[in-house]
């Protein structure tokens, strides 16, 4: 009788997650499942030979990935994360600026007060405290390469208008919000475009030049 073998991949369920899945664009139930092959006979799994890897399935649209499309933020946790982000963005641009200025404090209370209950301007003192603006880049790293384009910039024109609440945007404020900048993965030429279209948004045209009006009749 002729036997005939084959080899065939089977898939088991190692541990259940919460995925970003690509295809179906959202968050997802999800499995990673370990693949191994097997040796068959008659078409039957029969002999369990070396692992082949492990798999991300999606349960939705059960595409696989490779398992390290868990490692990227699922939507629920890129929006803890941007909000985390933007509290501590925002007190380093009143720590690097003049801190005791109470409209540019007030500027930053404004900001965050709507994502994070009961922020007020002492948890703003507690925050300066503890924060290090150098590193503002770390913070927001895990948002590179989730947040969209127009989110990374409305974060960056949002810390701008904080600034610019005490007057002017500092050197050590402009360092801040650049390193964020790069810390989202923008370019420089991209950091300095948000950085000056949102200066330039918030400054009224300046008033005209006496000597360049219309000539007297
Ligand atoms: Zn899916």
């Amino acid at each position: 009788m002729l036997l005939v073998f084959g080899l065939k991949i089977r898939l088991t369920t190692v541990a259940p997650l919460v995925f970003f899945c690509p295809t179906c664009g959202g968050d997802r139930p999800g499995a990673r499942r370990a693949a191994r092959r097997w040796l068959t006979l008659f078409w039957v799994p029969v002999v369990p030979l070396g692992r082949a890897g492990e798999v991300v399935e999606c349960e939705t649209c059960h595409t696989r990935f490779d398992p390290t499309v868990a490692d990227r933020p699922t939507t629920a946790h890129l929006a803890s994360i941007l909000d985390d982000a933007v509290r501590v963005l925002t007190a380093m641009v009143v720590a690097s600026g003049d801190s005791q200025d109470p409209a540019l404090r007030a500027a930053a209370v404004e900001r965050v007060a709507p994502i994070l209950a009961g922020y007020d301007d002492d948890t703003l003192s507690g925050d300066i405290e503890v924060l290090d603006p150098a590193l503002a880049g770390s913070y927001v790293e895990p948002l590179a390469e989730g947040l969209e384009v127009t989110g990374k910039e409305s974060l960056l024109a949002d810390l701008v208008r904080v600034a610019l609440a005490g007057v002017t945007v500092t050197p050590d404020q402009r360092r801040v919000i650049e390193a964020a900048g790069r810390g989202l993965g923008l370019t420089a030429a991209h950091i300095t475009g948000v950085v000056t279209s949102t200066v330039a948004a918030h400054h009224p045209r300046p008033a005209p030049d006496p000597d360049s009006g219309p000539p007297a009749l």
